[in-house]
């Protein structure tokens, strides 16, 4: 596996705390990749197959898989009424590890554009150590690799 990088910048840490928004489950189409494991996670959660969990709820982009977005971009696990996820516990590494992905915390550049679209990424949130941002870091590259 490719060696997580802890850069300097990201001093003591970063400030993030979830606000439940709904914002990374929303909007414009994107891609929430999944592997097998993970689909195994979600089918357990929602008491299918893998194979009717794949069928249902994952599309094939080349030789990866990720899930379905709905017409209005909304993934297709995210319950529009309550604002969250319908399969919270059993989300995939991406959801779980959002926004410490290595693309998100590799410069101070990337992070601000992260704190442009996230409302909790405040300055005001808690303060996330290194080590923590690490561990989330290196999880969601684990979970990609196994793609
Ligand atoms: S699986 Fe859940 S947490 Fe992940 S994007 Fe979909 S609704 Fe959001």
């Amino acid at each position: 596996m490719s060696e997580v990088v802890t850069p300097e910048w990201l001093g003591a840490g970063l400030a993030f705390r979830c606000t439940g928004c709904g914002d990374c489950c929303t909007g414009a189409p994107g891609f929430v990749w999944v592997n097998a494991e993970e689909i195994a996670a979600l089918a357990a959660a929602l008491g299918l197959s893998p194979e009717d969990t794949e069928r249902q709820f994952v599309r094939r982009v080349g030789v990866r898989r990720s899930l379905f977005d709905l017409h209005n971009g909304d993934c297709v696990f995210f319950d529009a009424e309550r604002r969250n996820c319908r399969v919270y516990d059993a989300r995939p590494a991406q959801c779980r590890t959002y926004p410490f992905w290595q693309a998100h915390t590799e410069s101070r550049e990337a992070w601000d554009a992260v704190r442009r679209e996230c409302e909790g990424a405040r300055e005001s949130s808690p303060l996330i150590g290194v080590e923590e941002i690490r561990a989330r870091v290196r999880e969601n590259a684990r979970a990609r690799e196994r793609l």
